[in-house]
């Protein structure tokens, strides 16, 4: 059978408390799709669960269709040796899985950082078709990026481009975990939004102080509040936006791109944060450079990690989304 018959591909996002495995068509169809728990610092756990899930999968198809398994992973990954190099939240260090998955099912295997996946996810089947510029941010517990420049993924010599959450937003601010000051993610993250919170909540008025169930306030309750219309959950948000926005006012400078999208937990909170980073960058930016640049939420939600793992095999040349195979 010729590759162009050959139109699905396994996604598979290994995250910090569940695996998310799918069987997705070219036309970016969910055909089917599994979710497992992960046990952190076990990597026999991890690895008897995935050839499980993947297993199941495989069981209901022509393997005959299939292009091979694409992996999404937090961390630092080694797109090339195909290894978790390290990946704090799953509690893995040099995890081979490319050699685990090919050596299992006699299928190709490609890896690659969860942001990076969500951005070819949103390139081929989401909110940057047709685009040969597209950043992906995510927002959550850090900030990360998956960009593509010019109809190219950059991975940089690493694998690490797009550490867009350890870029220097305050000169000499907050001591990061990564060793630099005044990272972005010390001020624009869901860890950021939840300490300035609790920080600032003592000498407050806010709604928060009913809504509170623990000690300290969630980024759960930020959202719940704002909605309520509480202006120190709105002002908060709005900060963030401010933050984000200086961020993506320096990758317009920097990649002249067409699109920035936004992804992550953080985003359901949306409507609060977007509007401020949408006019943090018009009031700051060159306007010849961001003029027509669409800001936008994800069009993928949370399947963008699986699919864009999925769409590592449906990238023509490995530098063009492949629309129509
Ligand atoms: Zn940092």
């Amino acid at each position: 059978m010729s590759l162009e018959k050959k139109d699905l591909a396994i996604g598979v996002d290994l995250g910090g408390t569940k695996l998310l495995v799918a069987l997705i068509s070219v036309d970016g169809k969910v055909i089917i799709e599994l979710e497992c728990k992960t046990s952190i610092h076990d990597a026999d756990h991890i690895s008897f669960t995935l050839i499980n899930a993947i297993t199941q999968l495989i069981d209901h198809v022509d393997r005959s269709r299939l292009r091979g398994i694409g992996v999404a992973s937090a961390g630092v990954i080694d797109s090339k040796g195909k290894k978790i190099v390290y990946a704090n939240n799953l509690g893995l260090e040099n995890y081979p899985i490319g050699a685990l998955l090919k050596g299992h099912f006699q299928l190709p295997v490609r890896v690659c950082n969860d942001a990076n996946s969500a951005a070819i996810a949103e390139w081929i089947w989401g909110a940057g078709i047709g685009k040969r510029n597209l950043i992906y941010i995510t927002v959550s517990t850090g900030i990360g990026a998956g960009i593509i420049s010019d109809g190219k993924l950059i991975n940089g010599i690493h694998d690490s481009a797009g550490e867009f959450g350890h870029i220097t937003i305050v000169h000499k601010g907050e001591r990061c975990g990564c060793g630099n000051r005044g990272c972005l993610e010390q001020y624009a993250s869901g860890t950021a939004l939840e300490r300035l919170a609790n920080q600032r909540l003592k000498s407050s008025t806010s709604l928060l102080h009913d809504l509170k169930t623990g000690t300290t306030v969630t980024n759960k309750e930020i959202a719940l509040a704002a909605e309520k219309g509480d202006p120190f959950s709105i002002s908060l948000l709005h900060e963030v936006g401010e933050y984000l926005g200086a961020g993506v006012t320096s990758l317009i400078h920097l990649f002249n791109t067409e699109a920035i999208v936004f992804g992550g937990g953080i985003m359901n909170m949306s409507e609060f944060i977007l509007p401020t980073v949408e006019e943090y960058v018009r009031e700051n930016s060159i306007t010849q450079m961001s003029k027509g640049v669409v800001i936008s939420k994800t069009v993928l939600g949370r399947r963008a990690g699986i699919m864009g793992a999925s769409g590592l095999f449906f990238l023509h040349d490995e530098s063009e989304p492949r629309m129509n195979v």
